[in-house]
């Protein structure tokens, strides 16, 4: 398997079977203080990050490492902006402890969910405790957008992905045949 691919739910010939398993396993707590095993793979999520340009955040589970671990843009930068090491973030075992305001509803995508976009309702500030990249314990409150991403992303530590909300479903005309194999008459 090509190391940096990102695991799907889904290929053109339909479900796949063997991502999937691993993208809907809950990831494991990583152990604290940080081994060298879980300091490689936040490095091996960062590098994958970062070979992107596509990507406002990523889950260790969908490059394959069922661990809690994110890395995100932590500001709504262009995307195709080659990011620098301030434009991004690492949060290990990160937990809510607090959510504020009334929930929006927006379009996401996922790198794991490809060609479809779905409506998530989600908070627009979430107060967040969970290790850095270097194993520091951290309590910081996040909004909008990266609120958004942050949330997306602790959704994947769960096994949980945007098809699993019931919002609306956008996707290329093109898709219609497979989509509709997928997720029944729509
Ligand atoms: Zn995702």
């Amino acid at each position: 398997m090509d190391k940096n691919r990102v695991l799907t739910l889904w290929d053109d010939d339909g479900v796949n079977e063997k991502d999937t398993a691993v993208l809907r396993q809950k990831s494991a707590e990583v152990p604290v203080p940080l081994d060298k095993e879980s300091l490689n793979a936040v490095q091996t999520l960062i590098d994958c990050f970062l070979e992107r340009d596509d990507a406002s955040g990523l889950a260790a589970p969908q490059i394959g490492i069922t661990k809690k671990i994110i890395v995100f843009r932590n500001k709504n930068v262009g995307e195709k902006e080659k990011l620098k090491p301030e434009d991004f973030e690492v949060l290990i075992n990160p937990r809510i402890t607090q959510t504020r305001g009334e929930k929006v509803t927006m379009a996401e995508g996922c790198l794991s969910c490809p060609d479809v976009q779905i409506e998530v309702s989600r908070f627009p500030e979430i107060k967040i405790r969970a290790l850095n990249a270097r194993g520091e314990k951290i309590s910081k409150r996040y909004l909008d957008y990266v609120a958004r991403v942050i949330q997306h992303e602790i959704d994947h530590l769960d096994g949980k992905l945007i098809v699993d909300y019931e919002g609306d479903i956008y996707y290329p005309k093109r898709k219609e045949q497979l989509m509709s194999k997928l997720f029944g008459k729509t």
